[in-house]
């Protein structure tokens, strides 16, 4: 990476800081490009200032443009939380197909390589488990969740026929559920509202009965994934993900007993078209990439918690809005 010049599209969101942060102490130069929706400048904060590193607030559904060579475009800008994208649909919509065909046309201008931050929501409800990435999904593309996975799998299309009609170096990851520190406590996602009730005292609301399942990765591994995707030729898709499967229930009592907590658990409503299970099959991540996580869930959840309390402060106070 030493000497490349990197654009990460969503580079103030969780993920796409961390992987601003990492190219950096690479020795590659980065542009940043967000229109903070869902991130923030104060992701990348510790970066400003950096003479090779440049934040750029700009909308990807908007006319892009940036001077100079690139020679990686890392596409990570979309609202990836169910709460978030429920929020934004269009927006959502928007950048998985305006926002996407900007991204490859930068990339294209430019003769960089391309990777797509794909989901292993593509898959919807699977009815194959654990997922290959020969498996096609089980997607409801008028339910709640479509503005999502849908945007996704047009995402995917778009990257595949730039690679095949217009000869792009292209590649795909399929990201599982990631987490880490700088989630926002109030994403909805599962994690972060866990660990957040668990530390106020709060009910910890499992939807459903709690036997669905989900494999979660923490955030360094889910990004040596993609750097090892990305520094390669490999076109993909290619799952990045823990295989480490626990229900919801599970999930919620370790992170009730890591953080000493004695909230109750409550069972509550499950969403719409909520995936029963969720597990990826790394062998292709494995093979080509010579890639597998290295942190297990009770590490990365310790390493979580401990940045939640820290950022916090008196978590009591400050998580309660
Ligand atoms: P995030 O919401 O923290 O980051 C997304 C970033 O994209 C935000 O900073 C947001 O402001 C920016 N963005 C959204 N629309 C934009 C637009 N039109 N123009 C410019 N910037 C825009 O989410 P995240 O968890 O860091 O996810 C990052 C990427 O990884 C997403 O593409 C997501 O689909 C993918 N992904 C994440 C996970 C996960 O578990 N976190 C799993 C699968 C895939």
């Amino acid at each position: 990476m030493k000497g490349t010049r990197v654009v990460v599209t969503g580079g103030a969101g969780f993920i796409g800081s961390y992987l601003c942060e990492r190219l950096l102490r690479r020795g590659a130069a980065v542009v940043c490009m967000d229109n903070f929706l869902t991130g923030s400048p104060r992701n990348v904060e510790h970066l400003i200032g950096r003479p090779a590193f440049r934040l750029v607030e700009c909308d990807l559904t908007e006319f892009v443009h940036v001077s100079g060579t690139v020679d990686l475009v890392l596409h990570f800008a979309s609202a990836a939380s169910p709460a978030d994208f429920l929020r934004h649909p269009i927006e959502t919509l928007k950048v998985g197909a305006i926002g996407t065909l900007h991204a490859l046309g930068l990339a294209t201008e430019k003769g960089a390589r391309f990777v797509l931050a794909s989901t292993s929501e593509v898959y919807g409800d699977p009815l194959e488990h654990p997922q290959k990435e020969t498996y096609w999904g089980n997607v409801n593309p008028v339910g709640p969740r479509s503005v999502y996975d849908e945007a996704k799998r047009f995402a995917e299309s778009l990257t595949t026929a730039y690679r095949v009609s217009r000869g792009a170096g292209t590649g795909i990851v399929r990201i599982f559920n990631t987490y880490g520190p700088r989630m926002r406590p109030h994403d909805g996602r599962a994690i972060p509202t866990f660990i957040r009730q668990a530390l106020l005292g709060e009910p910890i609301t499992v939807t459903g009965d709690g036997s669905q399942t989900r494999s979660i990765c923490y955030v360094d591994d889910t990004v040596d994934g993609v750097l090892a995707l990305a520094g390669s030729d490999v076109t993909g898709p290619v799952n990045i993900g823990n295989p480490v499967e626990m229900s919801m229930a599970e999930l919620a009592g370790t992170i009730r007993d890591l953080t000493g907590s004695s909230s109750p658990i409550r069972f509550v409503e499950r969403p719409v078209d909520d995936p029963a299970v969720r597990r990826p099959d790394t062998s292709l991540a494995e093979s080509l990439l010579g890639w597998r996580p290295r942190v297990d869930p009770v590490s990365g959840l310790r390493r979580t918690i401990e940045w939640f309390e820290e950022e916090l402060g008196s978590p009591r106070s400050a998580l309660a809005h």
